[in-house]
């Protein structure tokens, strides 16, 4: 095969020997292959792209005597077709021209234009906002091990951000759904280990296997010392070696997709606000923080209540929601910001009008710092800080009402001081520069004496040959004289066909130099218009060296500076996050929620933050308030009441009042006093997890399996209708257990609804399960939700109600009334034997006009009436019968 392949480069032509050199290092990448205006694709990734692009597959030249399969797309269009592979997961490797083709054909005419992969894009390094979504995180992220401790360090790549935290086995998982990777990095021998496997299954499509030995966190931490110009780490903080052998791997991958010798990582640091609350993947979903179960962003809590005006602020929010705090000062610092912006209701509305004009700096600092960057992403970096100047002086402006708190007045300092930069870049640069610094045009005239003149020099040219068109068409009398340009022959001039046979006259000839006849037209020059034409090119060319020379000084100016900018750009990110909250707050009648150690829970008049709304806008009734108090001899509720009455509404509202809390938001409710929750479980709802080959009664097991091993004293848990995926006894009896050891076991806080009413005989033996029902009101044979929770307990679950609401057939909503009936009254196997043999389906179509009118209780009178045999019966017996019919009619 070896052998093969080295014929093979012998025998191609020097081209495709650059290719096949090129290729035969990226063999894991689709290699887009620069030639001209095109990228080129051949061989396998040519099949490969042309199937997933759906373009066309053709083929050039041969090799080892078979044709080469070939395909292309356009440079100028190539986003869009990078976009979609890497969707569809490849990885491509970006291969450029590196030098002029003119001089690679002074060096022959056989010289092969020098290529080299410039970047290699893969989901997790992405930065183009084109291929991003602005309001998210695009987390590139890393896990490892080292001295037996697991670590993850990440980064986001468009902002430049470096992350890192040690983490546990057990919270692996949830730290990772937390990040969301788009791009997961792992040594082979880790994700060969069957407790790491299950951690990562969920992000089997972001994995990227690599060698052990690029997570050595030894030769690591002297690497990242070198990147960082640093004698030792330390300077960063006091990192474990699991914590730097992550952080090195993903150093050197971004080094290496990036073809950069620093990768342009801001120095690592441990998340701000320390340790964050613990929710693993099947709690966020099941809450749809991020996302709905269907996958979809509207309808979850972070769409419901983002009112953030820039991207920036936008992740950062979905930051702060998806990692709640919890360290009580930590999360008062936050909500003190928003109390300030909740207070001083102008200084809001000042900064949220300013910054729904500010573009994303960080990510115009990094497209820069990787050399990505263009005459556009300067402009941005100016206006940015234009606005982070306003932002400063609106809050360091005269004391309002409320004094500035401590984050915002770091927040305020970050934003000031560029100037001299701000100053820089209005003197550099036009209104409205390009996106690309290739062609030029964006200096400002005025901002260098040696551009100008250049500049003058072109246009001036320009004006000479407009004056020339005036006096040729003088001298010849020909007045359809024009000059043209065109990027083959450059300038010209240009004469009908008539007319071009007086100036090949031989008194002409001289002055006009015969060009090209095409149909219709001569075309001409004269040694004048080439002459100006050569300056014109000169001055055009040095022009745009110079330009780009300068370009380059202004990107240099800003990257050292990078440091503060970087600053200031997470400072304009808070200051959008907490007023943003701060507009939610009161535009949605939220409090300010009591956050401290203890192990308190009341929430007073608690509402959900994302049904709330929900009904408001499809103007339905209003949303019910609802009290929760989890204080110590309660701390366990048991709820029961019929479907559809709003238990599921009420265990999550809870479950977000304390997540909203923690992450720094005000709350919906009246009042919320919250003692720190260290973890959040919620077995909400089921699911299959067929992907992973699980039924949804073992998806239900395992998540509560999760939470009953790990739950704390200090967690809240929200288990909803546990044991429903198996059959009456079993599940009534995982429940009943589950029940317990919350109480005696873990003794959290915690809610349970159910449809077990016989688990409500447990509040006589657990001392702290305190049970509660939905209210429903039965009005003239109509079950009304109030959707209020009382103490007590529910009767019945009306679920027969709730399937008569959802459309089932009428004759099998009577059958089932009947069964129902049958069941409650005594001896079940007696009246399972019975129902049995009266097939329900005669039954019913025959008992349709009759039962589908009358109340349950009819359904004894049926009974009554389908035993008796009237041949039989005595007239005194029939007298008997009609009385005891007459009697239970009457009770009914
Ligand atoms: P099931 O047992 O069938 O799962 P459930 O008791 O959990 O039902 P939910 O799904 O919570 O009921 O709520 C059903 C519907 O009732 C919701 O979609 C919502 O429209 C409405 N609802 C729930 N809670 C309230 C409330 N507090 N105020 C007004 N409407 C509510």
């Amino acid at each position: 095969m070896a052998e093969q392949a080295a014929e093979g480069f012998r025998q191609a032509t020097p081209v495709m020997q650059q290719y096949l050199g090129i290729k035969e290092q990226y063999p894991d990448c689709l290699l887009f292959y620069r030639m001209g205006d095109f990228y080129e694709l051949f061989f396998e990734d040519a099949v490969k792209a042309a199937g997933a692009l759906d373009i066309a597959l053709t083929k050039r030249g041969q090799h080892l005597g078979e044709d080469i399969p070939m395909c292309g797309v356009p440079w100028h269009s190539h986003e869009q077709y990078l976009a979609r592979l890497i969707r569809q997961g490849f990885r491509v490797a970006l291969c450029e021209q590196m030098e002029d083709p003119a001089e690679a054909r002074k060096r022959g005419s056989k010289s092969v234009v020098k290529r080299d992969v410039v970047r290699v894009v893969t989901q997790g390094t992405l930065t183009e906002d084109s291929l991003l979504n602005a309001r998210s995180f695009n987390h590139l992220v890393a896990l490892a091990e080292a001295g037996g401790e697991l670590a993850l360090a990440w980064t986001d790549l468009s902002t430049g951000a470096f992350l890192l935290e040690a983490h546990s086995r057990e919270r692996l998982a949830a730290a990772l759904a937390a990040l969301e990777p788009q791009e997961l990095l792992i040594s082979e021998r880790l994700a060969e280990r069957d407790e790491i496997i299950d951690a990562i299954a969920e992000w089997k499509q972001a994995l990227t296997v690599l060698p052990p030995s690029r997570f050595d966190s030894v030769g690591g931490a002297k690497r990242l010392a070198a990147i960082y110009g640093v004698g030792t780490l330390d300077a960063f903080g006091d990192f474990s070696r699991g914590e730097i052998a992550a952080a090195s791997a993903l150093a050197d991958y971004v080094a290496l997709t990036q073809r950069q010798e620093r990768p342009p990582l801001m120095p690592p640091r441990r998340p701000e606000g320390g340790a964050s609350m613990d929710i693993d993947a099947a709690t966020r979903r099941n809450l749809e923080l991020t996302r709905t179960l269907s996958g979809e962003r509207k309808g979850s809590l972070l769409s419901a209540i983002d009112r953030t005006r820039t991207g920036a602020g936008a992740r950062l929010l979905s930051g702060w929601i998806t990692a709640p705090l919890t360290d009580a000062t930590a999360i008062n610092a936050r909500l003190d910001m928003v109390g300030y912006f909740y207070q001083e209701t102008h200084r809001r509305e000042a900064a949220r009008s300013l910054l729904s004009r500010a573009p994303d700096l960080e990510r115009a600092l990094s497209r820069l710092a990787l050399g990505r960057g263009g005459p556009h992403d300067l402009l941005s970096v100016r206006r940015a800080l234009d606005i982070a100047l306003q932002l400063r002086n609106e809050l360091l402006a005269d004391a309002g009402l409320t004094p500035l708190p401590e984050g915002l007045a770091g927040a305020a300092a970050a934003l000031g001081g560029f100037e001299a930069l701000v100053g820089r870049l209005e003197e550099a640069l036009v209104p409205e520069p390009p996106f690309l610094a290739r062609d030029g045009g964006f200096i400002a005239s005025g901002y260098n004496g040696a551009l100008d003149e250049l500049r003058q020099l072109r246009d001036e040219s320009r004006r000479v040959i407009a004056g020339l068109q005036a006096s040729y068409a003088g001298e010849t009398g020909i007045s359809t004289l024009k000059i043209k340009h065109n990027n083959v022959i450059g300038y010209f001039i240009e004469v009908g066909q008539a007319h071009g046979d007086r100036l090949l006259q031989p008194e002409m000839r001289e002055r006009f130099i015969h060009r090209q006849t095409m149909a219709g037209a001569v075309r001409f020059t004269t040694t004048e218009l080439a002459d100006l034409e050569r300056n014109i090119s000169e001055a055009a060319g040095k022009a745009l060296g110079l330009e780009l020379q300068l370009f380059a000084e202004l990107v240099d100016l800003v990257a050292n500076e990078r440091g503060a900018l970087m600053s200031a750009a997470q400072a304009l990110a808070l200051a959008d996050t907490v007023s943003a909250l701060a507009e939610l707050a009161e535009e949605q009648g939220y409090c300010r929620p009591q956050v401290e150690d203890s192990l308190a829970f009341t929430i007073v008049r608690g509402r959900h933050p994302v049904v709330e709304p929900a009904l408001k806008a499809g103007g339905e009734t209003p949303f019910v308030a609802n009290d929760c108090d989890l204080s110590a001899e309660q701390r366990l509720w048991l709820i029961t009441g019929p479907n559809m009455a709003g238990k599921s509404t009420f265990l999550r509202q809870n479950a977000l009042i304390a997540l909203m809390a923690q992450a720094g938001s005000y709350v919906p409710a009246d009042s919320a006093h919250i003692g720190i929750v260290d973890r959040l479980f919620s077995r909400v709802g089921a699911a299959d997890d067929l992907a992973r080959g699980r039924s949804t009664f073992m998806v239900e097991m395992v998540e509560t399996a999760a939470i009953l091993n790990r739950a704390s004293a200090r967690s809240l848990v929200i288990l909803d209708e546990i044991g429903r995926g198996t059959a009456t006894f079993d599940g009534l009896s995982i429940a009943w257990a589950t029940v317990e050891h919350l109480h005696e076991g873990i003794g959290c806080r915690g809610l349970f609804a159910t449809h077990y009413h016989e688990l409500t005989q447990l509040a006589g033996k657990l001392s702290s399960l305190s049970c509660h029902t939905m209210k429903i009101r039965e009005w003239q044979g109509q079950v009304v939700f109030l959707h209020e929770v009382a103490p007590g307990t529910a009767d019945r679950s009306y679920g027969i109600h709730v399937a008569r609401l959802a459309g089932l057939p009428s004759a099998v909503v009577s059958r089932a009334e009947l069964v129902l009936s049958h069941l409650e009254n005594g001896d079940q196997a007696r009246s399972v034997e019975r129902l049995a043999e009266d097939l329900p389906l005669f039954a019913a179509v025959r008992a349709e006009p009759k039962v589908a009118a009358l109340p349950p209780q009819g359904a004894a009178v049926l009974d009554a009436l389908d035993t008796a045999d009237p041949d039989r019966l005595t007239p005194r017996e029939a007298l008997d019968l009609l009385y005891r019919l007459k009697e239970m009619s009457g009770a009914t």
